[in-house]
C-alpha cells in the first residue's frame, strides 16, 4: 500500500518537474515585459494583439501576457484579433 503511494508521488512528482523544465520557454511572459513581445494578450479574453493595437493599451499590466508570436499564442487557444490582424504575418 505505501509503496504505491511512493511510486504515485515520483510520478506526480516528475510530471511538475518535467511540465516546469518544459514550460520555460513556451509559457507567455506576464506583466509589463509582455508588450516587448511580438504578440500580446489578456488574460481576460482569448484574443491575442499586436503590441500596438488599441485594444492593448487598455489592458492593465498585470493582465498582459506576451507570446512569441501567433502560432504560439494559437497554441495557448487564443484567436487574432479582427482590428489588429496579429495573424496575418504570423510565422508557418
Ligand atoms: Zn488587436
Amino acid at each position: 500500500m505505501i509503496r504505491w503511494l511512493v511510486i504515485a508521488l515520483l510520478v506526480s512528482w516528475a510530471v511538475v518537474v518535467g511540465l516546469a523544465i518544459a514550460g520555460c520557454e513556451h509559457d507567455p511572459v506576464a506583466g509589463p515585459e509582455a508588450r516587448t513581445r511580438p504578440i500580446v494578450a489578456s488574460v481576460n479574453s482569448d484574443v491575442y494583439h499586436r503590441p500596438g493595437c488599441r485594444y492593448v493599451t487598455r489592458i492593465a499590466d498585470h493582465n498582459l501576457r506576451g507570446y512569441n508570436g501567433a502560432a504560439h499564442a494559437e497554441r495557448h487557444g487564443l484567436r487574432p484579433c479582427k482590428v489588429c490582424e496579429p495573424g496575418e504575418r504570423s510565422e508557418r
